[in-house]
């Protein structure tokens, strides 16, 4: 099995992180894509971020439709905050040693990577593809060769932070998130009285 991760904060998931999987899973020929957002996400400390509860259900809401897509609560249940070096090792033990990962950042994400703990081993647990991202430039952060492949993925200007300002201001956000995480974030008011 040929398996890609998604990891995020997905607060909430938008067409963006769907297009970007989507095109990863064909690229590759992945059986399927599982998303895992963050318990509590490390490098988001300094900014209220939407409970795990409500940023878990909208990845289910988002995906649910996608016979490919799939959602893990691996990240959301475990304590303390959220390193993608556990959420893989959670992973592969969940799948088995025959299971292949790809795990699938953005060309921001991946700048970042160094500053990632244990680096060494999430190049042994998985492959990691860097897809494009509008805004930002994709380069190899420098790692071993052959770790990591970068992807041109259809271009989405659309950020997660983006739609938390457009709800705030009442501004609209069909056909930038699922309509089905659209109504979820109106029925939750979420993102309407945040600084
Ligand atoms: P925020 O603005 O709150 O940081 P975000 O839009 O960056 O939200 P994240 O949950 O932080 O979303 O991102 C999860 C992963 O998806 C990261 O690897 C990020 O680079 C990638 N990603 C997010 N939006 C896009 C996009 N429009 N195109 C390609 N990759 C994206
Ligand atoms: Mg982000």
């Amino acid at each position: 099995m040929r398996v890609g991760v998604m990891g995020g904060t997905f607060d909430p998931i938008h067409l963006g992180h769907l297009a970007a999987a989507s095109e990863v899973a064909h690229h590759f020929d992945l059986t399927s894509v599982v998303f895992v957002p963050a318990g509590s996400p490390w490098q988001k400390a300094d900014r209220q971020v939407s409970p795990a509860e409500d940023r878990y259900l909208m990845t289910v809401v988002a995906t649910a439709t996608d016979p490919r897509f799939t959602v893990s609560r691996a990240d959301v249940d475990r304590s303390g905050p959220t390193y993608t070096v556990d959420t893989l090792r959670d992973l592969r033990a969940e799948w088995g040693a025959d299971t292949e990962l790809f795990f699938i950042t953005g060309a921001d994400a991946l700048n970042d990577i160094l500053s990632w703990r244990d680096t060494d081993e999430v190049q042994r647990l998985a492959h990691l593809v860097g897809v494009t991202r509008p805004g930002h430039v994709l380069a190899d952060p420098g790692l071993a060769p052959g770790t990591v492949t970068l992807l041109q993925v259809p271009a989405l200007a659309i950020s997660s932070s983006d739609v938390r300002a457009r709800v705030q201001a009442g501004a609209p956000i069909s056909y930038l998130v699922p309509p089905g995480v659209e109504s979820y974030i109106a029925k939750r008011g979420l993102y309407r009285d945040r600084a």
